[in-house]
């Protein structure tokens, strides 16, 4: 079993059904309302629990009704929640979303304690990321506090894992401290301020990333699978050819598994075609954090 600690976000989703979305001044009667689990942080720490990580979350939620839900599924999930702190003031981070017809939809997010984990809060937790194989952060807390866990996993020689997601700009200097990437399309193209219509396009801002300084570049291609890019090797791994039904939170698995699979010692090659299983897996069922396989439908997917 592999240790992994992950620095990152838990919002409660509050999704609502519409026939259409509203004008503003409008009320309007939805079909259906569902809660549940969400935040990038959050969805890929299930997802690798799901898989057989130890996994250890770093975050914040309020002093609330969604705080204690929170922290209900992190311990039903298995996952370590020592240092998932409790703010006395600020609320627990909320998507509020709306979803019409044909998928369309408008959400607001209010990132509440997620925007309070500080500086302080990364030293305190400084003795479990020591103790664990892999860093995993996203793009979820403030950006400050992100790359202060980014530099403190490097210093204490872990394997940090940054999936650039939602893309915000980054600190030219922390580019040298990341092993891996793990941008989408879109990322890729406002990381590099370059086009990624095309893969040869991809491979070449994956590069350029690399130029940055970033060891190795895992790009997520969707249905298309995967590109690696690093020192030695442009591989794409092509995904597995499924029935999607809701692809939201696909990349959450595939870093989930991903994750899982390094910790494990796997080489990063294998590891890339275990995430594009798990996250197969994944964007056939409905649902984010409930989408996350175990690790036995993983494996029987072999048989
Ligand atoms: P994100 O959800 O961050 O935008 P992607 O859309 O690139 O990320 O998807 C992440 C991974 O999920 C892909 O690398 C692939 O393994 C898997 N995936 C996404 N969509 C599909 C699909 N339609 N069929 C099979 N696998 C998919």
């Amino acid at each position: 079993m592999g240790k992994v600690a992950i620095l990152g976000s838990y919002v409660v989703d509050l999704a609502s059904l519409v026939d259409r979305l509203p004008i503003p001044g409008e009320t309007l009667l939805g079909s259906r309302f569902m809660i549940g689990p969400g935040g990038k942080g959050s969805n890929q720490a299930i997802a690798a629990g799901r898989l057989g990580s130890e996994v250890f979350m770093i975050g914040r939620v309020g002093n609330d009704f969604f705080g204690q839900m929170a922290i209900d599924n992190f311990r039903r999930e298995g996952i370590n929640i020592d240092h998932v702190a409790i703010d006395p003031i600020s609320e627990t981070g909320t998507a509020q979303i709306l979803v019409g017809q044909d998928s369309e939809n408008m959400i607001v997010v209010v990132p509440g304690a997620n925007s309070k984990v500080e500086i302080e809060h990364v030293n305190n937790a400084r003795a479990v990321i020591q103790g664990t194989d892999i860093f995993l952060t996203q793009f979820e807390l403030g950006m400050k506090t992100v790359e202060y866990g980014i530099e403190t996993a490097f210093n204490l020689k872990k394997l940090v894992i940054v999936n650039p997601a939602p893309a915000q700009p980054l600190t030219r200097e922390i580019f040298p401290l990341v092993s891996i990437m793990t941008p989408n399309e879109t990322e890729l193209q406002s990381l590099t301020n370059m086009p990624v219509d095309e893969i040869e396009q991809v491979e070449k801002a994956a590069k350029a990333l690399r130029n940055l300084g970033v060891d190795q570049v895992v790009v997520t291609l969707g249905r298309k699978g995967a590109l690696l890019v690093n020192e030695s090797t442009v591989q794409h791994s092509v995904g597995l050819s499924v029935n999607a039904v809701d692809t939201t939170g696909a990349g959450d698995a595939f870093n989930g598994g991903l994750v899982t699979a390094l910790a494990e010692g796997k080489h990063i090659k294998e590891a890339i075609v275990f995430a594009n299983k798990v996250a197969a897996l994944s964007v056939q069922r409905h649902g984010t954090a409930p989408s996350m396989p175990l690790r036995s439908e993983v494996e029987s997917l072999d048989h």
